[in-house]
């Protein structure tokens, strides 16, 4: 199928490329290479083997351009990331809104079928665990930005859903914590590149908090393999689906595990959250997800553990970081 992947040059986007062109797609990407980097895709580019275009979703004619010559949209770019959010709170919103704004709308109006990427911090703070697809969300006021970046993605999400019954062949899936290699080395969208760096550099370990905040953290080729399947499947169509393990992970244990894995000799320091947020942040405190919509739309599951995901992501920082 003729396949526009926006944000194919990211950490989950550029992953999603190679399984599409696996599974024989004609793969275009679309991404303004904000967070995202040539070198995630480059080979494909060298090779001839995608088209790539750089370029911004706020670009209405640019999206209608590609949107009208595909058949399936899968749709990654976002402005990603807590400390990114939190950083640049106006960019943010605007990408995360009008960006998916005009990816939609093109696709309705050219009768594309799209994925929508949105993610786990939708459900927000709230303490009942698992997290269903249904869950009410529960939030902090809007003084903090952190919850801009909710609010953004549900209402992308309310977006696609009203655009669903407009007739739009939209499915929708909520990352949790993925992780893996090309994750972005300074740390935007992860944890786990943070604690990963500081581990190899022998700097202190950044434990926010008291570290018993929990995560889900899920290993990239499991979050690609959802992605996909939710994309073509025609029973996810209309849906939202959860795609994380539920392996959960304190972040404290996660920064031992990272730093023995490594055999590092850095301190794990444990600091408030002001003094990487700023004054003024809230945090979830356990996310896990229910994934039974998954495995029964989808037949999918989620096959890599935590200490063999991390193996391969510190395998691949080795190689490519030093
Ligand atoms: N975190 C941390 N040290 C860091 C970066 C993040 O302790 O250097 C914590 C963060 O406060 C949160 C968890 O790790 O409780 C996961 O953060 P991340 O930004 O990876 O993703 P989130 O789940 O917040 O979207």
């Amino acid at each position: 199928m003729r396949t526009l992947v926006t944000g194919g040059a990211g950490y989950i986007g550029s992953h999603l490329v190679d399984a599409l062109l696996g599974l024989g797609h004609d793969v275009t990407v679309l991404d303004d290479l904000s967070t995202g980097s040539r070198s995630n895709i480059g080979r494909h580019v060298d090779a001839g083997a995608i088209d790539f275009v750089e370029g911004s979703i706020l670009d209405p004619d640019l999206v209608d351009q590609y949107v009208s010559t595909s058949e399936l949209v899968f749709h990654l770019a976002a402005a990603v990331g807590v400390k990114f959010i939190v950083d640049e709170p106006l960019a943010s919103l605007l990408t995360n809104t009008r960006g998916t704004e005009i990816v939609l709308g093109s696709c309705h109006a050219n009768g594309v079928r799209v994925l929508l990427a949105s993610t786990s911090e939708v459900y927000g703070k709230t303490s009942k665990v698992p997290f269903e697809e249904d869950d009410d969300r529960v939030l902090g006021p809007t003084t903090i930005h952190r919850w801009g970046y909710s609010t953004a993605k549900a209402f992308d999400e309310h977006l696609a859903l009203a655009y669903a019954d407009k007739g739009l062949e939209v499915s929708i899936v909520r990352y949790f914590n993925s992780y893996g290699p090309r994750l972005d080395p300074r740390g935007y969208g992860s944890v786990v590149a943070n604690f990963i760096r500081q581990s190899i550099a022998g700097e202190p370990i950044t434990v926010h908090g008291d570290g018993r905040q929990t995560r889900c953290f899920t290993y990239v080729d499991d979050t690609v393999a959802g992605t996909v399947a939710a994309g073509i499947t025609d029973a996810a169509m209309g849906r939202v689906i959860n795609l994380g393990t539920t392996e959960e992970t304190a972040i404290g244990d996660l920064a031992a595990t990272i730093r023995d894995m490594i055999g590092s000799s850095s301190d794990i320091s444990y600091a408030p959250y002001e003094d990487y947020y700023g004054s003024g942040f809230e945090d979830t405190r356990r996310r896990v997800p229910e994934i039974g919509r998954a495995s029964s739309l989808l037949q999918w599951e989620p096959k890599v553990r935590l200490r063999e995901g991390l193996e391969r992501t510190i395998a691949w920082w080795r190689e490519t970081h030093g």
